[in-house]
């Protein structure tokens, strides 16, 4: 298990988090402390920076980080 390098600044662990908890914990440990590279979240930071990763962005919404990066005109 490696922990997700991007933990300490990911807002997906900001207090506004309004998902269930059993729904927040699977997905904090299948990705935060599992298989982090995986995450749309921390692909997100790569792709479009971290300040446009918009707060309600669940690691498995790759499809809607695509969406993202076809409207800001990144995807090639
Ligand atoms: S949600 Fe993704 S980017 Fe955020 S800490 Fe978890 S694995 Fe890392």
């Amino acid at each position: 298990m490696a922990i997700c390098k991007y933990m300490n600044d990911c807002q997906f662990f900001g207090p506004e988090v309004g998902y269930s908890p059993e729904m927040y914990e699977h997905l904090r440990q299948g990705f935060c402390l599992g298989d982090s590279h995986e995450c749309a979240r921390l692909k997100a930071v790569r792709m479009i920076g971290p300040e446009c990763i918009p707060d309600d962005l669940l690691p498995t919404e790759t499809e809607r980080l695509h969406e993202i990066t076809i409207k800001m005109g990144l995807h090639h």
